[in-house]
């Protein structure tokens, strides 16, 4: 059984150095201490609502629980599985779309997701699918749903960078019977798990858990930045879409849909919107710099996308999947054969070659960023990468800029006035800039060098 902490220990450890991700797992407990409340800064955080000292909580950044190894471990140590150390049990890897239907025109990627949670409904092996889907609040936009017939399950396509929370959802599934599925970011995945352990009626009633990989969560101040470049009102948008295709472009250079209430539809390419660098890490939350899980290890299934050159020039989109659970492994493998699904095999380094950035950020990046801390006195969540001054003075450089990024952009009250706050943030992303173009200098003049030696 794994151990439950103290609301109080939280509240001074996770809560008050802002290393919670805001999934809400917490919420739930014999005696609830805590709900989710979204703060000025556009996060989830857990907030006090009765005696802190009566409740114990599970939470994935607490020090005191098992790592996503040891999880996964459990769960899918078999004959059948692999091991990577940069991604932990595996059964099967592969890159693909979904053929039938319109799933792949409907999802941010392959569409692979929402064909996964629809045919769990369709073929009966859940009731009911936990998800997120865009709801007409401009307060709230995005939020997590119960899902049961496919109108509802299509809804919750495409990625949502925005926050959400569990403590809803979960308490419909403490209230209500039933054989549910949950698509969720790594870090809620590793708290549904801890949460299985401590409760049995999680246990019992989630019967499969889909993550989908995750380079960083933004705070709701990113919608809005984005809106603002529309010169839109937030209140005027009835639909917004991250990650809109744009044909004939490759599957990264995407753009962002918003429809307004009057019915005007407006696109943008990404590259014309600032703050759309995923490398700046503008609105960043501070959990995400100091979470080592890039691809949801503990959960039954992973999706996330083919970032490498062989599938990018294809603007509709291919998922990268990872399969651990053997039953909705043998799912996929049917329907591979009944082609409804166009799956190739992948290999596990192109697997980490497609989320290169992801990983060397969350690994040598995370050491670094440990080692900071640590050496400032500051209390740090325990995690698979040891702490470490790495030897690159250019990384060093890299990393501590992005956290001064993070910091600034997460707190600045510029997010609606977007000449001000390019302002204020311009002269980190121009030493961000600069540092990556020395390297990209060095890159060159070291080839020129082996080239020149070869001759
Ligand atoms: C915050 C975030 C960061 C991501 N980072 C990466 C990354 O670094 N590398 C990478 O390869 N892929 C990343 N992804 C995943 C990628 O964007 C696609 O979601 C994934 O490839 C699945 O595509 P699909 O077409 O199969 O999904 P679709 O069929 O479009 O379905 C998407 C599913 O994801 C769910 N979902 C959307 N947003 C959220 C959310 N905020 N929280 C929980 N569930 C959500 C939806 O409800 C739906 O079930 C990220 C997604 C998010 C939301
Ligand atoms: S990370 Fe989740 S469980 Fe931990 S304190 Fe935050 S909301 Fe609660
Ligand atoms: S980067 Fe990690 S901590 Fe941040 S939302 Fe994704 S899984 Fe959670």
């Amino acid at each position: 059984m794994n151990p439950k902490i103290s609301t109080t220990k939280l509240l001074k450890t996770v809560i008050a150095e802002n290393y919670c991700s805001g999934c809400g797992i917490c919420t739930v407990s014999d005696q609830p201490a805590f709900t989710m409340q979204l703060t000025e800064n556009g996060q989830y955080l857990p907030q006090l609502i009765s005696n802190e000292y009566l409740s114990k909580v599970v939470c994935p950044f607490a020090n005191e629980q098992p790592n996503e190894t040891d999880i996964a471990k459990k769960l899918y140590k078999t004959k059948e599985t692999k091991f990577n150390s940069e991604f932990g049990y595996y059964q099967n890897i592969y890159a693909g779309h979904v053929i039938t239907g319109d799933y792949r025109q409907y999802g941010s990627s392959g569409g692979s997701v929402s064909w996964l949670t629809q045919k769990l409904l369709d073929d009966k092996m859940v009731d009911y699918v936990i998800n997120v889907v865009e709801q007409n609040n401009p307060f709230i936009r995005f939020k997590y749903q119960i899902a049961k017939n496919p109108k509802a399950n299509k809804k919750a396509s495409k990625s949502k960078y925005y926050p959400t929370n569990l403590e809803e959802v979960l308490k419909f599934v403490q209230q209500n019977e039933g054989r549910y599925a949950i698509v969720g970011l790594p870090c809620f995945i590793k708290g549904i798990r801890l949460l299985q352990q401590t409760e049995k009626v999680f246990d019992k009633r989630i019967v499969y858990t889909a993550s989908i990989f995750c380079g960083h969560l933004k705070s709701t101040h990113y919608l809005s930045s984005l809106i603002a470049q529309f010169s839109i009102e937030e209140k005027d948008v009835k639909h917004f879409d991250f990650r809109f295709k744009l044909p004939g472009r490759k599957a990264g250079d995407y753009g962002t849909q918003l429809i307004t209430t009057s019915n005007i539809d407006y696109v943008k390419p990404n590259k014309e919107l600032f703050g759309t660098n995923w490398g700046w890490g503008l609105f960043k939350l501070k959990a995400c710099d100091y979470c080592d899980d890039i691809i949801g290890e503990t959960a039954d299934i992973s999706f996330g996308d083919a970032w490498i050159p062989k599938y990018e020039n294809d603007y509709k989109g291919t998922n990268i999947v990872v399969t651990r659970h053997p039953e909705l492994n043998d799912l996929i493998q049917k329907y591979i054969e009944k082609s409804e699904l166009n799956y190739e095999n992948l290999s596990p380094d192109e697997l980490i070659q497609s989320q290169a950035g992801g990983f060397r950020h969350r690994r040598e990046g995370l050491a670094y960023r440990l080692y900071l801390q640590l050496k400032k006195g500051k209390y740090v969540p325990k995690k698979r990468v040891k702490p470490a001054k790495i030897k690159s003075k250019k990384r060093r450089k890299i990393y501590k800029i992005r956290m001064q990024l993070q910091a600034r952009s997460f707190y600045s009250k510029h997010y609606k006035d977007v000449p001000k706050l390019k302002k204020e943030l311009w002269p980190l992303i121009r030493q961000l800039q600069t540092v990556n173009e020395h390297s990209k200098w060095t890159k060159l003049r070291l080839k020129f060098k082996q080239w020149l030696k070869k001759k």
